[in-house]
Protein backbone atom coordinates (compact mmCIF):
# COMPACT_ATOMS: atom_id res chain seq x y z
CA UNK A 1 0.00 0.00 0.00
CA UNK A 2 1.21 3.56 -0.70
CA UNK A 3 1.87 6.10 1.66
CA UNK A 4 -1.68 7.62 0.67
CA UNK A 5 -3.53 4.85 2.58
CA UNK A 6 -6.38 2.83 1.61
CA UNK A 7 -8.83 5.56 0.66
CA UNK A 8 -7.86 6.51 -2.88
CA UNK A 9 -6.71 3.08 -4.36
CA UNK A 10 -8.00 0.64 -7.20
CA UNK A 11 -9.92 -1.35 -4.38
CA UNK A 12 -11.60 1.45 -2.76
CA UNK A 13 -11.91 5.05 -5.09
CA UNK A 14 -12.89 8.07 -3.43
CA UNK A 15 -16.09 10.10 -4.64
CA UNK A 16 -14.15 13.18 -5.15
CA UNK A 17 -10.86 14.18 -4.54
CA UNK A 18 -10.16 17.68 -4.19
CA UNK A 19 -6.64 19.24 -5.10
CA UNK A 20 -5.91 22.01 -3.37
CA UNK A 21 -7.02 22.89 0.38
CA UNK A 22 -6.63 26.88 0.00
CA UNK A 23 -10.26 28.40 1.01
CA UNK A 24 -11.81 27.58 -2.62
CA UNK A 25 -10.58 23.54 -2.00
CA UNK A 26 -11.46 23.54 1.82
CA UNK A 27 -15.09 24.94 1.69
CA UNK A 28 -15.70 22.61 -1.20
CA UNK A 29 -14.18 19.74 0.65
CA UNK A 30 -16.34 20.56 3.53
CA UNK A 31 -19.85 20.83 1.61
CA UNK A 32 -19.39 17.48 -0.07
CA UNK A 33 -18.33 15.88 3.51
CA UNK A 34 -21.76 17.23 4.64
CA UNK A 35 -23.32 16.00 2.16
CA UNK A 36 -22.26 12.38 2.50
CA UNK A 37 -20.13 12.22 -0.39
CA UNK A 38 -16.32 10.61 0.50
CA UNK A 39 -14.28 13.16 -0.57
CA UNK A 40 -10.64 13.63 -0.17
CA UNK A 41 -8.66 16.90 -0.14
CA UNK A 42 -4.83 16.80 -0.35
CA UNK A 43 -2.84 19.54 -0.73
CA UNK A 44 1.47 20.06 -1.58
CA UNK A 45 1.62 21.86 1.40
CA UNK A 46 3.17 19.83 4.28
CA UNK A 47 1.99 22.86 7.49
CA UNK A 48 -1.62 23.65 5.51
CA UNK A 49 -2.59 26.14 2.74
CA UNK A 50 0.70 26.81 1.12
CA UNK A 51 -0.86 29.73 -2.13
CA UNK A 52 -3.04 32.28 -1.41
CA UNK A 53 -5.21 31.56 1.34
CA UNK A 54 -2.11 31.30 3.54
CA UNK A 55 -2.49 35.25 3.63
CA UNK A 56 -2.69 36.49 7.48
CA UNK A 57 -5.49 38.31 7.30
CA UNK A 58 -8.56 38.87 4.63
CA UNK A 59 -11.46 40.98 4.38
CA UNK A 60 -15.09 40.03 4.15
CA UNK A 61 -15.88 43.60 1.85
CA UNK A 62 -19.21 43.44 -0.75
CA UNK A 63 -18.37 47.39 -1.54
CA UNK A 64 -15.62 47.36 -3.82
CA UNK A 65 -13.86 49.38 -6.51
CA UNK A 66 -13.84 53.18 -6.85
CA UNK A 67 -17.77 53.12 -6.88
CA UNK A 68 -18.38 51.34 -3.74
CA UNK A 69 -21.31 49.69 -4.94
CA UNK A 70 -22.03 45.78 -4.32
CA UNK A 71 -22.48 43.17 -6.99
CA UNK A 72 -25.37 41.10 -6.46
CA UNK A 73 -22.83 37.92 -6.62
CA UNK A 74 -20.28 39.98 -3.81
CA UNK A 75 -23.62 40.63 -1.58
CA UNK A 76 -24.54 36.51 -1.67
CA UNK A 77 -21.34 35.81 -1.25
CA UNK A 78 -21.05 37.64 2.27
CA UNK A 79 -24.40 36.03 2.94
CA UNK A 80 -23.34 32.85 2.35
CA UNK A 81 -19.82 33.12 4.26
CA UNK A 82 -21.70 34.53 7.38
CA UNK A 83 -23.79 31.19 6.92
CA UNK A 84 -20.59 28.84 6.56
CA UNK A 85 -18.76 30.37 9.52
CA UNK A 86 -22.22 30.72 11.52
CA UNK A 87 -22.77 27.17 11.36
CA UNK A 88 -18.76 25.98 12.22
CA UNK A 89 -19.23 28.40 15.20
CA UNK A 90 -22.68 26.08 15.83
CA UNK A 91 -20.56 22.87 15.78
CA UNK A 92 -18.17 24.46 18.24
CA UNK A 93 -15.33 25.41 15.87
CA UNK A 94 -13.02 28.87 15.47
CA UNK A 95 -13.61 29.95 11.97
CA UNK A 96 -11.73 33.20 13.17
CA UNK A 97 -14.11 35.35 11.92
CA UNK A 98 -14.83 38.93 13.10
CA UNK A 99 -18.33 40.54 12.06
CA UNK A 100 -16.64 43.68 12.38
CA UNK A 101 -17.85 45.73 9.91
CA UNK A 102 -15.37 47.56 7.24
CA UNK A 103 -14.34 51.20 6.78
CA UNK A 104 -13.46 52.77 3.53
CA UNK A 105 -11.38 56.30 3.61
CA UNK A 106 -12.58 58.29 1.27
CA UNK A 107 -9.55 59.73 -0.85
CA UNK A 108 -10.96 63.11 -1.92
CA UNK A 109 -14.33 65.31 -1.56
CA UNK A 110 -15.56 63.45 -4.74
CA UNK A 111 -15.49 60.46 -3.83
CA UNK A 112 -16.81 61.29 -0.54
CA UNK A 113 -20.00 62.58 -2.72
CA UNK A 114 -20.51 59.76 -4.48
CA UNK A 115 -20.33 57.28 -1.52
CA UNK A 116 -22.42 59.33 0.48
CA UNK A 117 -25.20 58.40 -1.55
CA UNK A 118 -25.10 54.71 -1.39
CA UNK A 119 -27.55 52.73 -0.49
CA UNK A 120 -26.20 50.24 1.65
CA UNK A 121 -23.67 51.76 3.79
CA UNK A 122 -23.68 54.23 6.44
CA UNK A 123 -21.85 57.51 5.35
CA UNK A 124 -19.90 58.76 8.25
CA UNK A 125 -18.84 62.45 8.04
CA UNK A 126 -15.41 63.35 9.41
CA UNK A 127 -16.05 64.17 12.76
CA UNK A 128 -17.88 60.96 13.02
CA UNK A 129 -14.76 58.82 12.13
CA UNK A 130 -13.40 57.26 15.26
CA UNK A 131 -10.13 59.57 15.43
CA UNK A 132 -7.95 56.55 15.20
CA UNK A 133 -8.11 56.86 11.01
CA UNK A 134 -6.47 60.11 9.26
CA UNK A 135 -10.24 60.61 7.35
CA UNK A 136 -10.37 64.04 6.29
CA UNK A 137 -12.83 63.89 3.84
CA UNK A 138 -14.98 61.00 5.75
CA UNK A 139 -15.51 57.06 5.43
CA UNK A 140 -18.31 54.81 4.25
CA UNK A 141 -18.66 52.22 7.26
CA UNK A 142 -19.63 48.51 5.65
CA UNK A 143 -21.82 47.38 8.46
CA UNK A 144 -22.63 44.02 7.60
CA UNK A 145 -18.42 43.32 6.49
CA UNK A 146 -16.06 42.42 8.47
CA UNK A 147 -12.98 40.19 8.56
CA UNK A 148 -11.50 36.25 9.07
CA UNK A 149 -7.72 35.04 9.93
CA UNK A 150 -7.82 32.14 7.24
CA UNK A 151 -5.54 29.98 9.01
CA UNK A 152 -8.50 29.24 11.95
CA UNK A 153 -11.22 28.96 9.27
CA UNK A 154 -9.13 26.83 7.03
CA UNK A 155 -8.42 24.46 10.20
CA UNK A 156 -12.25 24.71 11.45
CA UNK A 157 -13.69 23.77 7.90
CA UNK A 158 -10.67 20.26 7.84
CA UNK A 159 -12.28 19.95 11.53
CA UNK A 160 -15.73 19.87 10.09
CA UNK A 161 -15.30 18.03 7.38
CA UNK A 162 -13.42 15.48 9.60
CA UNK A 163 -16.55 15.45 11.33
CA UNK A 164 -18.53 14.41 8.44
CA UNK A 165 -16.22 11.84 7.30
CA UNK A 166 -13.79 13.79 4.69
CA UNK A 167 -10.07 12.99 5.00
CA UNK A 168 -7.37 15.59 4.45
CA UNK A 169 -3.54 14.32 3.68
CA UNK A 170 -1.13 17.18 3.64
CA UNK A 171 2.04 17.08 1.93
CA UNK A 172 0.93 15.43 -1.76
CA UNK A 173 1.52 16.64 -4.77
CA UNK A 174 -0.43 16.17 -7.48
CA UNK A 175 1.36 15.76 -10.57
CA UNK A 176 -0.77 14.57 -13.34
CA UNK A 177 -4.46 13.38 -14.00
CA UNK A 178 -5.77 10.80 -16.40
CA UNK A 179 -9.20 9.98 -17.63
CA UNK A 180 -10.70 6.49 -16.93
CA UNK A 181 -13.91 4.61 -17.75
CA UNK A 182 -15.07 4.57 -14.21
CA UNK A 183 -13.21 8.46 -13.12
CA UNK A 184 -9.91 9.47 -13.07
CA UNK A 185 -6.43 8.38 -11.97
CA UNK A 186 -4.55 11.13 -9.72
CA UNK A 187 -0.41 10.47 -9.96
CA UNK A 188 1.15 11.93 -6.95
CA UNK A 189 4.56 11.97 -5.48
CA UNK A 190 3.13 9.47 -2.69
CA UNK A 191 1.49 7.14 -5.52
CA UNK A 192 -1.85 6.88 -7.77
CA UNK A 193 -5.12 7.71 -6.37
CA UNK A 194 -8.18 6.65 -8.01
CA UNK A 195 -11.47 8.96 -7.33
CA UNK A 196 -14.71 9.08 -9.58
CA UNK A 197 -14.46 12.83 -9.71
CA UNK A 198 -11.21 15.26 -9.21
CA UNK A 199 -11.74 19.29 -8.57
CA UNK A 200 -8.69 21.41 -9.07
CA UNK A 201 -8.52 23.79 -6.64
CA UNK A 202 -5.04 24.86 -7.03
CA UNK A 203 -4.50 28.72 -7.30
CA UNK A 204 -2.46 30.01 -9.25
CA UNK A 205 -0.15 26.80 -9.05
CA UNK A 206 1.36 25.60 -12.09
CA UNK A 207 2.26 21.45 -12.55
CA UNK A 208 3.34 20.69 -16.18
CA UNK A 209 1.37 17.70 -15.83
CA UNK A 210 -2.17 19.15 -15.08
CA UNK A 211 -4.28 20.51 -17.33
CA UNK A 212 -5.18 23.71 -15.49
CA UNK A 213 -6.65 26.59 -17.46
CA UNK A 214 -4.37 29.96 -17.70
CA UNK A 215 -5.41 32.25 -15.26
CA UNK A 216 -3.39 34.90 -15.07
CA UNK A 217 -0.96 35.25 -11.47
CA UNK A 218 -1.64 38.29 -9.15
CA UNK A 219 1.54 38.57 -6.20
CA UNK A 220 0.69 40.62 -3.05
CA UNK A 221 2.04 41.18 -0.10
CA UNK A 222 1.21 41.57 3.50
CA UNK A 223 2.80 42.61 6.71
CA UNK A 224 2.28 41.51 10.28
CA UNK A 225 3.13 44.48 12.68
CA UNK A 226 3.23 45.04 16.39
CA UNK A 227 2.03 48.46 17.27
CA UNK A 228 -0.03 50.14 19.85
CA UNK A 229 -3.28 51.03 17.95
CA UNK A 230 -6.78 49.97 18.98
CA UNK A 231 -8.73 50.59 15.83
CA UNK A 232 -12.12 49.21 15.24
CA UNK A 233 -12.82 48.41 11.77
CA UNK A 234 -10.61 47.09 9.57
CA UNK A 235 -9.91 49.23 6.31
CA UNK A 236 -10.49 48.60 2.81
CA UNK A 237 -8.78 50.28 0.11
CA UNK A 238 -5.57 50.33 -2.33
CA UNK A 239 -4.35 48.81 1.17
CA UNK A 240 -6.15 47.09 3.32
CA UNK A 241 -5.58 46.43 7.11
CA UNK A 242 -7.07 44.57 10.34
CA UNK A 243 -6.39 45.37 13.81
CA UNK A 244 -6.35 42.56 16.42
CA UNK A 245 -6.79 43.14 20.01
CA UNK A 246 -4.15 45.30 22.58
CA UNK A 247 -3.14 43.05 25.19
CA UNK A 248 -1.34 43.16 27.96
CA UNK A 249 1.58 44.53 26.58
CA UNK A 250 -0.02 47.88 25.22
CA UNK A 251 0.32 46.43 21.69
CA UNK A 252 -1.92 44.53 19.00
CA UNK A 253 -1.48 42.70 15.73
CA UNK A 254 -2.02 45.04 12.52
CA UNK A 255 -2.27 43.15 9.43
CA UNK A 256 -1.24 44.95 6.26
CA UNK A 257 -2.08 43.60 2.52
CA UNK A 258 -1.99 45.34 -0.71
CA UNK A 259 1.68 45.52 -3.47
CA UNK A 260 -0.52 43.98 -5.98
CA UNK A 261 1.88 43.11 -9.12
CA UNK A 262 2.68 40.99 -11.90
CA UNK A 263 5.40 39.47 -10.27
CA UNK A 264 6.72 38.28 -6.55
CA UNK A 265 7.91 41.41 -4.51
CA UNK A 266 11.52 41.05 -3.60
CA UNK A 267 12.72 39.73 -0.14
CA UNK A 268 12.28 42.73 2.07
CA UNK A 269 14.30 44.37 4.07
CA UNK A 270 16.44 44.59 0.99
CA UNK A 271 18.62 47.37 2.92
CA UNK A 272 20.46 46.05 6.35
CA UNK A 273 17.84 46.77 8.87
CA UNK A 274 18.96 49.99 10.73
CA UNK A 275 17.91 48.94 14.37
CA UNK A 276 17.50 45.31 14.68
CA UNK A 277 15.39 43.77 17.39
CA UNK A 278 16.12 40.12 16.85
CA UNK A 279 14.55 36.86 15.57
CA UNK A 280 15.61 35.71 12.31
CA UNK A 281 17.81 38.04 10.41
CA UNK A 282 15.82 40.39 8.19
CA UNK A 283 12.41 39.41 9.57
CA UNK A 284 12.18 42.18 13.02
CA UNK A 285 13.36 45.15 11.88
CA UNK A 286 12.64 48.74 13.07
CA UNK A 287 13.45 51.81 10.92
CA UNK A 288 13.61 50.39 7.25
CA UNK A 289 9.92 51.53 6.61
CA UNK A 290 8.02 49.12 4.36
CA UNK A 291 5.89 51.15 1.57
CA UNK A 292 2.85 48.88 3.17
CA UNK A 293 3.42 50.20 6.54
CA UNK A 294 3.85 53.86 5.04
CA UNK A 295 0.95 54.02 2.98
CA UNK A 296 -1.15 52.27 6.07
CA UNK A 297 0.25 54.81 8.59
CA UNK A 298 -1.22 57.77 6.47
CA UNK A 299 -4.90 56.34 7.38
CA UNK A 300 -3.59 55.11 10.32
CA UNK A 301 -1.14 57.35 12.27
CA UNK A 302 -0.40 55.40 15.08
CA UNK A 303 0.95 52.85 13.19
CA UNK A 304 3.89 54.52 11.91
CA UNK A 305 7.26 53.36 13.52
CA UNK A 306 5.88 49.93 13.98
CA UNK A 307 7.89 46.64 14.80
CA UNK A 308 7.00 44.18 11.64
CA UNK A 309 7.20 40.64 12.41
CA UNK A 310 6.52 39.21 9.86
CA UNK A 311 6.46 39.44 5.94
CA UNK A 312 4.48 37.43 3.59
CA UNK A 313 3.98 37.07 -0.15
CA UNK A 314 1.64 35.00 -2.26
CA UNK A 315 0.25 35.20 -5.50
CA UNK A 316 -3.57 34.58 -6.23
CA UNK A 317 -5.13 33.38 -9.54
CA UNK A 318 -7.46 35.43 -11.96
CA UNK A 319 -9.36 35.80 -14.94
CA UNK A 320 -9.00 39.08 -16.85
CA UNK A 321 -12.86 39.69 -16.16
CA UNK A 322 -12.14 39.19 -12.50
CA UNK A 323 -14.98 36.55 -12.15
CA UNK A 324 -14.04 33.05 -10.63
CA UNK A 325 -14.22 30.14 -12.51
CA UNK A 326 -16.39 26.41 -11.20
CA UNK A 327 -16.67 24.58 -13.90
CA UNK A 328 -16.67 21.43 -15.85
CA UNK A 329 -13.47 20.88 -17.41
CA UNK A 330 -13.26 17.21 -18.82
CA UNK A 331 -15.47 14.46 -17.72
CA UNK A 332 -15.32 13.50 -14.38
CA UNK A 333 -12.59 16.53 -13.77
CA UNK A 334 -14.15 20.29 -13.20
CA UNK A 335 -12.04 23.57 -11.51
CA UNK A 336 -13.08 25.91 -8.85
CA UNK A 337 -10.83 28.73 -8.86
CA UNK A 338 -9.47 32.32 -9.98
CA UNK A 339 -10.89 33.90 -7.34
CA UNK A 340 -8.58 37.24 -7.33
CA UNK A 341 -9.48 39.34 -4.51
CA UNK A 342 -12.37 38.27 -3.40
CA UNK A 343 -11.66 34.18 -2.12
CA UNK A 344 -13.12 34.35 1.45
CA UNK A 345 -15.80 36.87 -0.30
CA UNK A 346 -16.78 34.21 -3.13
CA UNK A 347 -15.93 30.71 -2.02
CA UNK A 348 -18.64 30.07 0.27
CA UNK A 349 -21.61 30.34 -2.78
CA UNK A 350 -19.09 28.80 -5.54
CA UNK A 351 -18.78 25.91 -3.41
CA UNK A 352 -21.99 25.36 -2.47
CA UNK A 353 -23.06 25.76 -5.98
CA UNK A 354 -20.51 23.49 -7.03
CA UNK A 355 -20.71 20.79 -4.28
CA UNK A 356 -24.70 20.27 -5.67
CA UNK A 357 -23.53 20.09 -9.36
CA UNK A 358 -21.47 17.03 -8.11
CA UNK A 359 -24.05 15.40 -5.77
CA UNK A 360 -26.08 15.24 -8.83
CA UNK A 361 -23.46 13.61 -11.44
CA UNK A 362 -22.58 11.01 -8.66
CA UNK A 363 -26.44 10.28 -8.54
CA UNK A 364 -26.49 9.81 -12.33
C1 LIG B 1 -2.09 39.88 -0.70
C2 LIG B 1 -3.47 39.29 -0.89
C3 LIG B 1 -4.54 39.82 -0.18
C4 LIG B 1 -5.83 39.27 -0.34
N1 LIG B 1 -6.86 39.80 0.39
C5 LIG B 1 -8.10 39.27 0.27
C6 LIG B 1 -9.18 39.78 1.04
O1 LIG B 1 -9.00 40.72 1.82
N2 LIG B 1 -10.41 39.21 0.89
C7 LIG B 1 -10.63 38.17 0.02
O2 LIG B 1 -11.78 37.70 -0.08
N3 LIG B 1 -9.61 37.66 -0.72
C8 LIG B 1 -8.37 38.19 -0.62
N4 LIG B 1 -7.34 37.72 -1.37
C9 LIG B 1 -7.64 36.69 -2.35
C10 LIG B 1 -7.66 35.31 -1.75
O3 LIG B 1 -6.54 35.15 -0.90
C11 LIG B 1 -7.64 34.29 -2.88
O4 LIG B 1 -8.66 34.55 -3.82
C12 LIG B 1 -7.89 32.88 -2.34
O5 LIG B 1 -7.07 32.64 -1.23
C13 LIG B 1 -7.63 31.85 -3.42
O6 LIG B 1 -7.93 30.60 -2.86
P1 LIG B 1 -7.72 29.26 -3.66
O7 LIG B 1 -8.17 28.17 -2.77
O8 LIG B 1 -8.35 29.37 -5.02
O9 LIG B 1 -6.15 29.17 -3.97
P2 LIG B 1 -4.92 29.03 -2.97
O10 LIG B 1 -5.22 29.63 -1.66
O11 LIG B 1 -3.73 29.54 -3.69
O12 LIG B 1 -4.81 27.48 -2.70
C14 LIG B 1 -4.30 26.58 -3.64
C15 LIG B 1 -3.75 25.40 -2.85
O13 LIG B 1 -3.52 24.34 -3.77
C16 LIG B 1 -2.35 23.66 -3.41
N5 LIG B 1 -1.85 23.05 -4.64
C17 LIG B 1 -1.57 23.68 -5.81
N6 LIG B 1 -1.20 22.78 -6.75
C18 LIG B 1 -1.28 21.56 -6.16
C19 LIG B 1 -1.03 20.24 -6.63
N7 LIG B 1 -0.67 20.00 -7.89
N8 LIG B 1 -1.18 19.23 -5.75
C20 LIG B 1 -1.57 19.44 -4.47
N9 LIG B 1 -1.83 20.69 -3.98
C21 LIG B 1 -1.69 21.72 -4.82
C22 LIG B 1 -1.43 24.75 -2.84
O14 LIG B 1 -0.50 24.18 -1.94
C23 LIG B 1 -2.43 25.69 -2.16
O15 LIG B 1 -2.54 25.43 -0.77
C24 LIG B 1 -6.05 38.20 -1.23
C25 LIG B 1 -4.96 37.66 -1.93
C26 LIG B 1 -3.68 38.19 -1.77
C27 LIG B 1 -2.54 37.60 -2.53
Amino acid sequence: MSRLGSEGTAHSAVDVLVIGGGIAGATLHYHLARSGVSSLLVDAGADGASGASSVPAALLNPNRGRSGRSSLADQEGLAAFWRLTNELVAAGLDPGAMRSGVLRVADNPRQARAWRRLPDTTWLEPGAVDPVYHAPFGAMLVERGGWVRPALLLSALAAGAAAAGGRTLRGVDVGGLSETPTGVNATTDGGTIVARKAVLCSGAARRPGLRQPGFEAVWGEALVLSAPVAAPYPLAGAVVAAFGTVGATGMAEVYVTGGHSATPAPIWPQEPASEPVGGPAGALVRGAEHPLLAALAWQVPGVAGARVVRHWVGARAKRPSGEPVARRLTRNVHVLGALGGRGFLRAATLAEALGRRLVAELAR
